[in-house]
């Protein structure tokens, strides 16, 4: 189990999954359902926005969400829930609004 100072300590140790397929979650305010398993044994459930740390209600444990999450290749398609990217990404992302989005940290592959 991985632990930090804070939240900017939290960042740069967070796995980011750099050598597989993954994405990264910027939560907008969207709304998420999260079941949480801590380390202390307890389980609860999180509705809500912007979660990018979580509490437990047993123990007062806060955890900073990694937002990067693996990406598992499936052959078979869905019927439903399939959502279609578009490229090319880094084309329509103005280079200044990346800067002041991760200024403070180290950009990978940039
Ligand atoms: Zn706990």
């Amino acid at each position: 189990m991985k632990k930090a100072k804070d939240s900017d300590e939290a960042w740069i140790i967070q796995d980011k999954h750099e050598d597989r397929p993954h994405g990264w979650i910027q939560w907008k305010g969207t709304e998420v359902c999260m079941d949480v398993n801590c380390k202390c044994g307890g389980l609860f459930h999180i509705d809500g926005t912007f979660v990018y740390h979580v509490k437990c209600p047993k123990c007062g444990t806060v955890f900073f969400c990694n937002g990067h999450i693996e990406l598992i290749e499936i052959e078979q398609e869905p019927d439903t829930c399939v959502v279609s990217g578009e490229l090319p990404i880094m084309e329509k992302i103005d280079e200044s609004f990346l800067n002041k989005l991760f200024e403070g940290y180290e950009r990978v592959g940039a």
